[in-house]
């Protein structure tokens, strides 16, 4: 099932997306525990879709792609790289990423997101799965230029419009069987297996359950493939699981929109 927020014009609502004829079939109720539908259906073409969730915290890892499965390392890091990034981030489909005015360019990186559906911790590597609603396509857009040297990434990570998440959540997709791609206006930057990852997702979550609850709406980037540039204002970029959707976003600069 394919859940998305949008606005109608006046509300926000959820729904559940039917591609093949076009619609939106309105839901109502909590779509991680108990909806229903509503009897109202909108054609995709009437509404704005919005991110498809809020998240309740959203925590990315870092540079978790190799080039080649030989290129998996024996042995995993003992203590990944993780980093939180805040909701106030996130964007939705076809919204504006904004490049902060004190600098040029940002990067894109293109993401499978997990997002999680029960609380849980101390969740074991084969339960992982009973905890996960659902998967959308993440852009973890970073500005390394605000990153620390002493590898601190919380600034370079968290302005406004860094996290566009969409167009759907997913509930149906086998996560170890799709390709992460990103397109910069219209050119292939990114495009590769999940299973390229260096710290899987059954892995990733059974250990970040091992430090913190993790909790309905929890979004979790797991990583971008190689491929990530730098980009400037007036450029495009699709990122894109092909069975989840595309998330267009196009970069516009903070200085130009305050002069
Ligand atoms: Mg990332």
């Amino acid at each position: 099932m394919k859940f998305t927020r949008f606005s109608n014009g006046s509300s926000v609502l959820q729904g559940v997306i039917e591609i093949e004829n076009n619609v939106i079939k309105e839901i109502s109720g909590d779509m991680f525990e108990a909806w229903e539908f509503t009897g109202e259906t909108y054609s995709l073409q009437e509404v704005k879709q919005l991110s498809p969730l809020v998240p309740n915290k959203i925590i990315g890892i870092g540079a978790n792609y190799v080039s080649k499965v030989e290129e998996i390392p024996a042995t995993l890091p003992e203590i990944p790289v993780f980093f939180f990034k805040p909701t106030s981030s996130v964007i939705g489909p076809e919204d504006e990423i904004v490049i902060p005015h004190s600098i040029d360019e940002v990067k894109f990186e293109s993401e499978l997101a997990v997002v999680i559906g029960k609380d849980t911790k101390n969740v074991a590597e084969e339960d992982v799965l009973d905890y996960v609603f659902g998967y959308t396509v993440g852009n973890d857009v970073t500005a390394p230029q605000f990153f620390r040297e002493d590898g601190h990434w919380i600034i370079g990570k968290s302005f406004d419009t860094f996290t566009p998440l969409g167009p759907v959540i997913e509930t149906e997709l086998d996560p170890f069987n799709v390709r992460v791609e990103a397109r910069l206006n219209n050119v292939e930057k990114q495009n590769s297996a999940t299973e390229l990852m260096i710290v899987p997702i059954r892995k990733m979550i059974s250990y970040l359950s091992s430090v913190m609850t993790l909790k309905k709406g929890d979004v979790i980037l797991t990583g971008s493939p190689l491929g990530a540039e730098f980009v400037s204002a007036g450029n495009t970029i699709e990122c894109e699981i092909k069975e989840v959707g595309t998330l267009r976003n196009t970069f516009i600069s903070e200085k130009k929109k305050t002069q």
